[in-house]
């Protein structure tokens, strides 16, 4: 007999923690069940599908090994962003300017999609706030580019959601001498990522929607004929018309969905989040309370949440569960904020994005019977609440504007076996580069 992967509880973050008791778990599928669709993963992914299906009468069920949000749903830095890792004039040069339209719609699409569960599920206790995103340049050299990217995006794409700050501006808005300027895009923002999550999954349990924890889904194979196919899961079956795949980077927790893994390459992303800082550094650190990113190719990132600095990276060198990285984390903080090196640390965390080739995500049929949406390289709030969205549309044969993220079946990263000592190298080299201010 197969070992059957145990539930693990959400690790400890500072959301958790904000989120008080925890909630009564969900029931594990007890029986053997008939469904139109099953959709495999509660987080973002597979409840914004679950949303779309519901809403068009089909029956769904959602199965997930852990508890809702266990996976980076529930753990991410909560910053809500209508951008994608490759940036608009990029995706312009490499396939044109409609392309380019489309991705930037689909982009802001996202961002409309939080909103709209905000709005529906009344997740006011999720805090969504439109403050805005700064991108804050290292160099005069990425401030140049970040600076052409916005002037690009207004005349082209008359987005003028995006400006340039100077310098003083940035030092004004950040509090941090560290920058040379800084773009701010509008249209984003930030949220309290497992109150969403959580939110969404309560909004479809209300509506009947059957969510399952506690419930992996150990193999799935197809019936001849077009006829759906068996997922087992350790008490019960799950006969499905459709399968609905949004298990991201945490793909590999049963060889069913291992195919999936192989798309990716998994990142190592942390968190730090500091005791409240007093009401003298809170007024002057980020006092418009946005979210911050750097120009840096290991990049790293900064908000606040009641008065307590929030600062996140990726960290290719350690594993999830691991304190390295943690440290890291510290030093580039307080080489930010100098006044913040002795502010104790109280929360530290870590999960895994699922980064992509092509550095999009990628939605798409990986046979007759199942659909995919993954890969949001470390950008999944709108993103994942759109293309779960998305993906049910596929799952019912329709035919939903996707431009780059479609995905015509599953493209294995080559030489996936060697994606950990790859991943390490391409950042050795990234911190190399960003040590010299290339
Ligand atoms: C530390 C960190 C910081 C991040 N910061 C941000 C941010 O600030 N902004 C942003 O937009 N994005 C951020 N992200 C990325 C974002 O969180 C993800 O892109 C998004 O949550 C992906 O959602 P998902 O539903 O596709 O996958 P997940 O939320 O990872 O859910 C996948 C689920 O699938 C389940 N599962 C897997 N295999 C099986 C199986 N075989 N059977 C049953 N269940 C299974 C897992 O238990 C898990 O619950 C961050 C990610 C991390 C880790």
């Amino acid at each position: 007999m197969m070992n059957t992967p145990p539930a693990r509880p959400l690790a400890p973050s500072l959301w958790r923690a904000m989120a008080g008791p925890e909630p009564v778990p969900r029931a594990p599928l007890a029986c053997d069940i008939d469904t139109d669709v099953a959709i495999i993963g509660a987080g973002y992914s597979g409840l914004s599908a679950a949303h779309a299906l519901h809403e068009r009468g089909v029956r769904a069920v959602v199965l997930d090994a852990n508890p809702v949000g266990w996976g980076a749903s529930g753990r991410n830095g909560g910053v809500v962003s209508s951008k994608f890792r490759l940036s608009f004039p990029a995706i312009e040069r490499m396939h044109g300017l409609e392309a380019a339209r489309t991705m930037h719609r689909l982009a802001h699409d996202g961002v409309r999609m939080v909103e709209r569960f905000i709005d529906e599920f009344k997740l006011e206790s999720a805090r969504f706030e439109h403050t805005g995103s700064l991108r804050c340049a290292h160099t005069e050299r990425a401030l140049q580019g970040i600076r052409a990217e916005a002037d690009w995006v207004r005349t082209q794409l008359g987005d003028t959601s995006m400006s340039v700050l100077s310098r003083a501006e940035t030092q004004h808005e950040t509090g941090s001498k560290a920058f040379v300027g800084s773009a701010l895009s509008a249209d984003a923002g930030t949220i309290l990522p497992l109150h969403y999550v959580r939110g969404m999954a309560d909004g479809l349990t209300q509506r009947n929607v059957a969510i399952h924890e506690d419930t992996p889904v150990l193999d799935m194979h197809r019936l001849d004929g077009g006829a759906g196919a068996i997922l087992r899961t350790p008490n019960a079956t799950v006969r499905a018309k459709q399968v609905i795949v949004g298990t991201n980077a945490y793909s590999n927790l049963t060889p069913a969905t291992s195919d999936y893994q192989r798309e990716l390459v998994p990142f190592r992303s942390a968190m730090i989040a500091t005791a409240r800082l007093s009401p003298e550094l809170d007024a002057r650190l980020m006092a418009n309370r946005r979210s911050y990113t750097e120009t840096r190719r290991m990049m790293k990132w900064f908000r606040k949440v009641d008065g307590r600095m929030l600062f996140g990276g990726r960290d290719a060198f350690g594993k999830e569960g691991q304190t390295t990285g943690f440290d890291a984390l510290r030093r580039a903080m307080a080489g930010l904020f100098p006044e913040l090196a002795d502010v104790p640390v109280e929360y530290q965390w870590s999960g895994y994005v699922g980064m992509t080739f092509n550095s999009l995500p990628h939605v798409g049929r990986s046979d007759d019977v199942t659909t995919f949406c993954l890969g949001y390289n470390g950008a999944g709030i709108a993103m994942a609440s759109l293309l779960g969205r998305h993906a049910a549309a596929l799952a019912l044969g329709e035919r939903p504007e996707l431009s780059l993220l479609a995905s015509a079946g599953l493209n294995p990263v080559p030489f996936h076996s060697l994606r950990a000592p790859g991943v390490r190298l391409v950042a050795a080299w990234y911190q190399f580069l960003d040590a010299v201010g290339a």
